[in-house]
């Protein structure tokens, strides 16, 4: 499916403060325009509802994954799930860290979070070299979490970052080279 976004503006790349050259493919006009941002939602609804009949929870990642995966799980009246940077959430964690593009991170998810067997989507707005979403995954998976896909916005397709998720069912709206 395609993303249309008035103006045919699709996404600002800006400077990040990474090594020079490397581009940052930035959702925030998304966001921005109302009518871009809820055919987004409905692109990913339409996406989840064919794709499973069954799904408990979306959890989404830190923190732009809050901003897509929280009003994907309204639409689908389901709840949502936040895996956080360490140290954001009370109460008892599961932690892992893993290695970034250019450095080391830490994510968290609240012990109690998912029941053993529930279903869920992990959603985040890109995925780069897979390494955050393969993260999220392990930490979903010690829960016992039923993992059916992990979604994205857009996909940097370069980077191969969705073969790091192994078998784990992956989809993007929108591929970069
Ligand atoms: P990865 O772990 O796949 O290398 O990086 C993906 C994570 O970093 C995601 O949480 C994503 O939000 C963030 N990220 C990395 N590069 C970009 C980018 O160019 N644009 C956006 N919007 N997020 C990025």
């Amino acid at each position: 499916p395609k993303l249309q976004i008035p103006g045919g503006l699709m996404l600002n790349v800006r400077d990040t403060g990474a090594p020079p050259g490397v581009l940052f493919r930035d959702i925030s006009p998304l966001l921005k325009d109302p009518v871009a941002f809820r055919a987004l939602i409905d692109l990913l609804e339409d996406h989840v509802r064919a794709s499973f009949p069954k799904i408990d929870l979306i959890v989404g990642l830190d923190s732009r994954g809050f901003l897509i995966g929280t009003p994907l799980a309204q639409r689908l009246g389901i709840g949502f799930v936040p895996v956080r940077k360490k140290g954001k959430l009370p109460g008892a964690t599961e932690c892992i860290s893993y290695s970034l593009e250019y450095g080391k991170a830490e994510l968290e998810v609240q012990s109690d979070a998912v029941e053993p067997g529930q279903k869920v989507v992990i959603v985040d707005d890109l995925l780069a070299t897979g390494g955050t979403m393969r993260a999220a995954c392990e930490l979903l998976k010690r829960l016992k979490a039923e993992i059916l896909e992990c979604l994205v916005i857009i996909e940097l397709k370069a980077l191969k970052g969705s073969e790091k998720l192994n078998s784990i069912p992956f989809y993007s709206l929108l591929q970069y080279d």
